[in-house]
Parts: C-alpha cells; sequence; structure tokens
C-alpha cells in the first residue's frame, strides 16, 4: 500500500486545483519561502480528518480555503482528495454490526471538502461518508489521525518536548497501540455507561419497590380473600344444607305435634262441651223428699207427743173418774188421785223431753194451758156418775192407744224412707263428684294443651324467623359469593344426626367470623391491583434481569480492559525494547558513539490542596487508591561529553537526538507514508549526509515526502515538486529535476 496522489483545490495558497503524483518511495517539494509546502502538509492533515484548525495554523475552518488576491477572488470551498493504493485490499471499516468489510477497490480516494460556513464533508471513493469512517478506514492501515507520521515544521522535536506522560502516548501511537487505548476507552465508555445504566436501573427498582410492596400486600390480601371467600363458599354450603336439612326436618315435628296436638284437643273441647260445668249446683229431688219426710217426721213426733198427752189426760180422767166411785181413794186424795196425777205428771214429762229446741217458747205454751186445764177439771168431775164416761174415755183411750201405736209405725217407715233417700242421695252425689273431677282433669288437659298449642305457635314463628333467616343469608351470600354460592342442594350430608341449632349457630358464628375478616381485607376482585402488580413485578424483573445482564457485561468489560491493559503493556514494553535498539543505533550514527535510550517511569501523582498558606500539592492518599501515572524517559549520553539531560543538548543536538528517535520509532512500527516538513533544518552538511542515509533506508518500508531545503536531502528524492507563489498569490506546482531543485532550494 502506498499513497498515489494528492489533490488540492481551494485549499490554503492553492487557489487552482494542484496535483501531487506520489509513484516512488521518497519524494521531495521544495520552494522558496511561503510558497505553500507546509500547506501540502497541512492539506495531508486535513484530508485525513484533523479536526484542529490550529494545528493548520488556522483560526476557523474558513481560514482553510482560498482567502483571495488582487487577481483572483476568493473562494467558498476548499477541497483535498488523496490517494492510495488498494490493491492488497488493506483497507477496511467495520458494518454496524461490527462486521469487518474490505473496500473492494484498487484505489481508495478519501476526499474533504470544507466551506466558508465552517461546514465539513467526507467522501470515500465519491460516496459521502462520516468523519468516523474516514478515521476508522486510515487506522486500518496504520495511519493515526493525530498524524506522528506527519512531522510538520518545528514539531521534530516533539518527542523530546512533551512531558513523559504525553511522551508515552505518542509513543504508543508511534507503535500503533493506540488502538488498545482506543479499544480501553471504548470499554470504559461502555462500562461507565453500563455502570450509569445498573445505577438508573437500581434507582428504577428503588422507586418502584414501596409501590410493589403495597401491591404485593394488596395481592397477598387479594389472595387470602379469595381462600376465604372459597372457604366461606364450603361452610355456607354444607351449612345451607344442614339448615335446610333441619328447617324440613323441624317442620315435619311441628306439623307432627301440631297433628297430635289438635287431636288431643279436639277430644277434650269435645269433652267439656259435652259435660256442664260442675260449678252450676245440682239439686236432687231426693232432698226436698228427705226434707219433707223430715218435716213429716217432726209432725208425726209431735202427734204422738200430743196423742200420748192426750192419753194421759184420758188415762187420767179416767183414773179420777174411777176415784169419784172408789171413796178410799177419795179421802187420801181430796181433789185428785195420785194416779191421775201421776199419769198426767208422766205426759208431761214425756212431752219435754220432745221439745224441739226451736218451738221451745210454743211447746212451754201448750205445757201450760195443758196444766190450767188439768187444774180446773177434779171440782166438777168428782160429783157426778162417772162409768159412762170412763167407758167413753175407754174407747177414746184405745182410739188414742192405736194412733200412738199407728204414729209409731209411721215413724219407721218414714225413718227407713229417709234413710234409703239417703242413701240414694249419696250415690248420686258421688257420681257427680267423679264427674266433677273428670271435667276439671279435663280443663286441667285443656290449659296445658292450650300452653302446648301456645308453644306451637311460638315453635311455629321460630320456624317462621328461621326460614326467613335463611332466605336472608341466601340473599347476603349471593351479593358476597355470586349465584353459585346457593347451589347447595347437590350436595350430600354426612352428619344428619349431628345437626342441631347449637350446631347451626357455630357454623353461622364460624361464617361471621370469616365475613369480618373478608370485610377487613376489604371488597373488589382486585383486577386491576393484580394487573398493575404483575406488569410492576415483570418491570422490576426486567430490571433485575437488567442489573444481572450489565453486572455480568461490567464483569466482562473489566476483564476485557484488564485484558487490554495487559496486552498493551506486553506490547509497549516489547515496543520499547524494540525502539530502544533503533533509537541507540540512530543515535550512535548520528553522533557517532554515544548511548540513547528510553525508560518507562512511574510517577506518583499528587493533587492540589488548597490550605490557609496557599495552594500546595500533597500525595494521593494511599487509601483513596495512589494514582501512579506512567509515562517515559528518555535517557541520553553523548559521546565524549557527560552531558545527559536533555535541557543541556544544543540546537543540532537535540535535533539529532529527535531525528534519530523518530526515525527509530518509523522503523519498528512502519507506517505507510512518512511527511517530513523540513526535519532536517538544523543539520549541517555531515549530519545532513547520515540524515539522508537514514531517509533511505527508511524509504525501504515507508513512503517519505520530505518538504526540505537540505540539497543532500532533495538528492536523495526520486520525485521532486517544486512549489511557487505564481498569479494572484496562488501555490502552483511543477516537477523538477535536480539540479532545478537545489536553484528553488535557495
Ligand atoms: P517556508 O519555506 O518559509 O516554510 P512554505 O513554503 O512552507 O514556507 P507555507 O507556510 O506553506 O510556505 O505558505 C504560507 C503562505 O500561504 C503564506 O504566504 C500565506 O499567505 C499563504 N496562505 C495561507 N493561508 C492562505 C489562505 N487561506 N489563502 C491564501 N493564502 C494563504
Amino acid at each position: 500500500m502506498h499513497l498515489k496522489r494528492l489533490e488540492l483545490n481551494g485549499f490554503k495558497s492553492f487557489a487552482h486545483k494542484s496535483e501531487f503524483v506520489f509513484d516512488v518511495p521518497i519524494i521531495s517539494i521544495v520552494g522558496p519561502n511561503g510558497s505553500g509546502k507546509s500547506n501540502v502538509v497541512e492539506s495531508i492533515r486535513f484530508v485525513l480528518g484533523e479536526q484542529s484548525v490550529k494545528s493548520m495554523r488556522g483560526k476557523t475552518g474558513s481560514d482553510l480555503i482560498f482567502k483571495g488576491s488582487k487577481d483572483i477572488s476568493k473562494l467558498n470551498r476548499a477541497s483535498v482528495s488523496i490517494v492510495f493504493d488498494n490493491k492488497d485490499r488493506v483497507f477496511h471499516l467495520h458494518q454496524d454490526n461490527n462486521e469487518r468489510v474490505n473496500i473492494d477497490f484498487d484505489e481508495v480516494t478519501i476526499s474533504r471538502e470544507v466551506f466558508s460556513d465552517g461546514v465539513n464533508k467526507y467522501l470515500v471513493n465519491g460516496s459521502e461518508v462520516r468523519m468516523k469512517d474516514v478515521h476508522e478506514l486510515i487506522a486500518s492501515v496504520n495511519i493515526g489521525a493525530s498524524g506522528h507520521h506527519i512531522i510538520s515544521q518545528g514539531e521534530a522535536d516533539r518527542y523530546l518536548n512533551s512531558n513523559v506522560k504525553d511522551r508515552r502516548e505518542l509513543i504508543e501511537e508511534a507503535l500503533g497501540l493506540k488502538v488498545y487505548q482506543y479499544r480501553i476507552k471504548e470499554s470504559q465508555r461502555k462500562l461507565k455507561r453500563a455502570e450509569d445504566n445498573i445505577r438508573e436501573s437500581e434507582l428504577l427498582r428503588r422507586e418502584i419497590a414501596p409501590h410493589l410492596r403495597f401491591l404485593k400486600k394488596q395481592v397477598d390480601k387479594i389472595e387470602k380473600a379469595k381462600h376465604l371467600r372459597t372457604d366461606l363458599h364450603e361452610q355456607y354450603k354444607t351449612y345451607f344444607a344442614q339448615e335446610d336439612y333441619f328447617i324440613k326436618t323441624l317442620e315435619r315435628a311441628l306439623d307432627a305435634d301440631r297433628t297430635i296436638l289438635q287431636e288431643q284437643y279436639t277430644e277434650v273441647i269435645v269433652f267439656l262441651d259435652s259435660h256442664t260445668n260442675p260449678e252450676d249446683v245440682t239439686r236432687y229431688e231426693e232432698e226436698s223428699q228427705i226434707i219433707s219426710h223430715q218435716q213429716r217426721l217432726k209432725d208425726i213426733l209431735r202427734e204422738a207427743v200430743s196423742l200420748r198427752q192426750k192419753l194421759g189426760s184420758i188415762e187420767g180422767m179416767i183414773s179420777l173418774l174411777e176415784k169419784q166411785q172408789a171413796p178410799s181413794e177419795t179421802k187420801q186424795h181430796p181433789g185428785f188421785s195420785f194416779k191421775v196425777v201421776h199419769n198426767f205428771l208422766t205426759s208431761l214429762l214425756g212431752r219435754i223431753d220432745l221439745f224441739d229446741s226451736n218451738n221451745t217458747i210454743s211447746s212451754l205454751g201448750e205445757i201450760k194451758s195443758d196444766i190450767q186445764d188439768f187444774i180446773k177439771q177434779p171440782s166438777t168431775a168428782v160429783q157426778n156418775d162417772n162409768s159412762s164416761e170412763i167407758t167413753e174415755l175407754m174407747l177414746e183411750k184405745n182410739d188414742v192407744e192405736k194412733s200412738v201405736y199407728l204414729k209409731g209405725e209411721e215413724e219407721q217407715s218414714i225413718q227407713s224412707t229417709i234413710v234409703e233417700l239417703e242413701a240414694a242421695l249419696e250415690l248420686k252425689r258421688n257420681n257427680e263428684r267423679e264427674s266433677q273431677r273428670q271435667y276439671y282433669e279435663y280443663l286441667a288437659k285443656k290449659k296445658e294443651l292450650d300452653t302446648k298449642r301456645t308453644l306451637i305457635t311460638h315453635r311455629d314463628e321460630t320456624l317462621g324467623i328461621r326460614v326467613q333467616g335463611l332466605k336472608e343469608e341466601h340473599e347476603e351470600a349471593r351479593v358476597l359469593l355470586g349465584l353459585n354460592a346457593i347451589e347447595y342442594q347437590a350436595i350430600a350430608l354426612e352428619h344428619e344426626m349431628d345437626i342441631s341449632a347449637q350446631n347451626q349457630e357455630q357454623a353461622r358464628r364460624e361464617m361471621e367470623r370469616i365475613k369480618i375478616r373478608l370485610e377487613d381485607i376489604g371488597g373488589g376482585s382486585g383486577i386491576e391491583v393484580i394487573q398493575e402488580f404483575q406488569e410492576t413485578l415483570e418491570r422490576d424483573q426486567f430490571l433485575e434481569k437488567e442489573i444481572t445482564d450489565i453486572t455480568s457485561s461490567i464483569e466482562s468489560l473489566n476483564i476485557i480492559i484488564d485484558e487490554l491493559k495487559g496486552s498493551l503493556d506486553m506490547q509497549f514494553d516489547i515496543g520499547i525494547q524494540k525502539i530502544n535498539d533503533q533509537f541507540d543505533r540512530f543515535f550512535k550514527l548520528m553522533f557517532g558513539g554515544g548511548q540513547a535510550k528510553l525508560t518507562p517511569s512511574a510517577i506518583k501523582k499528587r493533587k492540589k490542596k488548597i490550605t490557609e498558606e496557599g495552594e500546595q500539592l500533597e500525595l494521593l492518599d494511599d487509601e483513596e487508591g495512589e494514582k501512579i501515572e506512567y509515562g517515559i524517559d528518555i535517557n541520553v549520553q553523548l559521546p565524549r561529553k557527560k552531558v545527559s539531560d536533555l535541557d543541556m543538548l544544543s540546537g543540532g543536538e537535540r535535533s539529532l537526538t529527535s531525528i534519530a528517535l523518530l526515525f527509530a520509532l518509523s522503523q519498528v512500527n512502519p507506517p505507510p507514508f512518512l511527511v517530513l516538513d523540513e526535519t532536517d533544518a538544523a543539520l549541517d552538511e555531515a549530519n545532513s549526509k547520515k540524515y539522508g542515509d537514514m531517509i533511505e533506508s527508511l524509504s525501504k518500508y515507508s513512503q517519505l515526502i520530505l518538504v526540505t531545503h537540505n540539497r543532500e536531502t532533495m538528492s536523495r528524492a526520486q520525485t521532486l515538486f517544486g512549489v511557487t507563489l505564481g498569479r494572484g498569490d496562488a501555490s502552483t506546482t511543477l516537477s523538477l529535476r535536480l539540479e532545478d531543485a537545489a536553484k528553488y532550494a535557495k
């Protein structure tokens, strides 16, 4: 691969289209001061994607466009094209999927245009590309964008001038190790992005965590409620089936009891209706009969007394009359005979015995009148012949005695009648008492049955309440669990015997407890909550997975970075070795002896600390991680001199050392081309020759484009381009022969 052509149009002093054909290993560009030679070098930087306008000695992009002169007007566009040979298909690019694609053309033309408004445009083989593509394209052939292969005027000793750290970077680039740095930086960028992403994901997870926890709790509650509802559903089914069965059992028992009771009640009512209330007093015929018989008996007794009195009086009369007929008897008792008085008094005593306590007064009255009648009798009775009277009286006495006898008989008969009547009455009363007892027994039974009827009514009402309660419970179950909550008919009861009001109450209480718990949890099916929980959980899981993935990619990146750093360090060490061999060789060649080498250095970085006394430097704390900056020192030992410090070298010596190092670097990792703008300016004739020799040896590996005023250098070139300022202060080019070139150089 080599540089074939360079074409400038409107770039800086090159107002017109100018072409440089590079078809030899060493090309020299010569010309008077200010003719535009360095502009050619800068055009190469420009077309290869240089971003620093300053490094092309401009302030803005428009400074790179021909500014116009007396004869030529100002341009608004500058373009540079560089053509590489690509027969070996060394150029390549990566596609978006990171696949490497070789550019399948024999030539690769990179073009860059800049417009007066500062806009840039890049083209590869005529197709517009991104600046990044140009960078990648040239990196693929070991041409760095920072241009370690383009040494501008006065820049040769930049390796010597830079600090140890920058020097290390320059050397890394020259060794082609920049690609490691790019990859390390790229990996570190990815690492940083990954760490940012992890932080972001973790932050998001932390943000959604409370919400997720809240949703989880809700979902747990919903799950719990679901279980409780299933539980309740099962309990309801059993409870309803049992309650249904229980109510039916109660209804059957109630119906049976009611029927029996009704039968008993009817019987009692029939009895009571057919029997009079015993409290109505029954009057028996016998009672009045007994009374009238008793009355009659009294009368008979009184009549008997009266008859006896009468008998006594008759007997008294008879006796008196008989006395009157018999004087002995009259002497002794001038008034009444003793027998008469005796009979009279005996009858009196009999009557007193028969005194009715109720009629004492009237009886006494009767007795008094009888006594008075007796006293009056004797004066008259004793004076007459009395035999007829006596006979009469005797007859009367017989009649009376007969009557007395009859009275006695009648008395006997009435007495026995009374006894019979009383026996009959007693029998009737006994019967009445029995029926009374029965009546009261039925009344008591009725009372008992009434109580039972009340109980039945009460049971009926209670049952009604229970049936109503079941209906209400159905309703409640429907509301709580839906229609199928009351589809319990199909379930088979296992322990029918155990069904009782108490057990049902127990079951009801158990269900109440579940309902209360359900109420505590809160209603709603929670579909939205579950959905939100699922989404949030998926988001959280996604973030978790992302964190895991990123963590593993961070691990991989760290491994890659470590590997890249390891490879870089290793390659760098090897590179330094190789450079040192060449550096020492070139150094010895330039100075005819001495020694030169690069040594890696590690500098402990200090940080600035602002104190009251002012700004101080302090070492980074070990615990914070001591920051060590790796750099490169240059150690030289001039022949026959004790000077080893770079600062003490003369201008020429610095220049020689720089060239030795520059060539050593180019030798170790030869770039496709090397542009050196007046690197040989400070060389004396002897050193110019050595320089020329080195150039020739370098040209075996790299194409050399040398801007020079040095004749020796010119003599080593196969092609010479002369640059002059032509009409209108525009640079023009021409190919020269060596002898003409020397003229130009002056
Ligand atoms: P030396 O041998 O002294 O190094 P040189 O040949 O390298 O000189 P350059 O530095 O390449 O010369 O050219 C500088 C010239 O280019 C100056 O004369 C400057 O005026 C001219 N120049 C720079 N930019 C522009 C521009 N935008 N338009 C016109 N001319 C420009």
